[in-house]
């Protein structure tokens, strides 16, 4: 992990089953069956004696769909859980005898074939991410798949690049921390074609592009509501430039609405410069999102925590300490998201408070 230059990000976001290093093995006190296994910065409750400090281990993340074929001790009672028609369990946060326990790991011998140090086995092993479906509310009627000239919303989690993290700690890289709002993904675009003829303007979801002609649905009207679909053609007409705003749209029936909203509303998180197939650095997008709302866009940005930071740690343990804390609702914020200045490194540090009280 050392060896990665802390500029290029690694694509381990689909890594949810990787070969690790067990880092540190420690005692629960008071109990003789169990201890806890550290791999990066994730810790995990296992059977004593399971694993030493050294071995190499299969770790799964949390989120992890795992098929009931792989790991059937998941299962409790005679409940069968199936995702994308596969049996099996989702894997949680959650606490045995005061530990966190995330995610599993097993024995490489579930691996056939040899095994390397960070090698991606999850496809191997029929792991899936566990998404949570797009409420039927929320669904609408789809225009097609999600763009590929844009990249789709994602953030790698702290636990899995603790290497990563320190390198940018100790060369006093800069961040933008904002605060991750628990609500669904939208991206909204407009986007040149190769001549500059003809503009294509969308609203997406997570994971498709969404008909705008359609009434009645949360992502197309708030994306008009708001004016963000308006400003990014606008932008797009006076500059030339073909963008993707990305944010989370909020509000009444959208997961918790932790916001306590009473209309849906959206928060700007990101702009995909779509020519240059890259994020805007953080400065570049809020001077940009400055520019819509001067155009008299009404769309929101996430709340600011830092703008031009020092990581303040290189301890993952400290910085997830850091992503906790409460809502003016009284609900558990889900974390923070830290995103490099030049906006080509970016991760997320989930509340372990707010996986615990959601039962994820
Ligand atoms: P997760 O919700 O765990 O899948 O984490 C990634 C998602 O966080 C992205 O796809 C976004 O939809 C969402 N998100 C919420 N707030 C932010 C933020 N401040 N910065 C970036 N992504 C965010
Ligand atoms: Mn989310």
């Amino acid at each position: 992990m050392d060896d990665i230059r802390v500029s290029e990000q690694a694509e381990t976001f689909r890594k949810l089953a990787t070969v690790r290093r067990i880092k540190d093995i420690k005692p629960i006190e008071g109990a003789d069956l169990i201890e806890l296994a550290v791999v990066d910065g994730w810790q995990v409750v296992v059977k004593k004696g399971e694993y030493k400090v050294g071995d190499f281990a299969v770790y799964l993340e949390i989120d992890s769909w795992v098929p009931t074929t792989l790991a059937p001790f998941l299962t409790k009672g005679d409940k069968v859980r199936t995702y994308n028609g596969v049996n099996g369990e989702r894997l949680r946060t959650i606490k045995l005898r005061g530990q966190l326990s995330q995610g599993l790991l097993l024995p490489t011998g579930c691996v056939p074939g040899i095994v390397d140090e960070g090698q991606d086995v999850t496809e191997l092993l029929g792991i899936q991410k566990w998404e949570r479906p797009i409420p039927a509310h929320l669904a609408g009627v789809q225009r097609g798949n999600f763009p590929s000239f844009i990249r789709k919303t994602d953030q790698e989690r702290i636990q899995n690049i603790p290497g990563l993290v320190r390198a940018s700690y100790e060369n006093r890289e800069r961040y933008e921390v904002t605060m991750k709002l628990d609500g669904s993904s939208m991206t909204v675009y407009a986007k040149y074609n190769e001549d500059k003829t003809e503009l294509d303007i969308g609203v997406c979801s997570r994971n498709l592009s969404l008909k705008l002609d359609q009434e009645g649905n949360a992502f197309v009207n708030t994306a008009k509501a708001t004016g963000a679909l308006n400003a990014v053609k606008e932008y797009a007409e006076k500059t030339g430039r073909s963008l993707a705003l990305q944010g989370e749209l909020c509000g009444p029936n959208i997961q918790g609405n932790s916001l306590a909203l009473d209309d849906c509303d959206y928060y700007l998180f990101d702009i995909y410069d779509i020519d240059a197939q890259r994020y805007l650095p953080p400065f570049e997008r809020f001077n940009v999102y400055k520019e819509m709302l001067v155009q008299g866009a009404t769309f929101r940005h996430v709340p600011f925590v830092r703008t031009n930071a020092f990581l303040f740690s290189a301890n993952i343990d400290k910085l997830l300490e850091m992503a906790e804390g409460k809502l003016p609702s009284g609900a558990e914020a889900e974390g923070l998201v830290f995103k490099r200045v030049d906006g080509q490194f970016s991760f997320k540090a989930i509340s372990n408070k707010y996986l615990l009280a959601k039962g994820e």
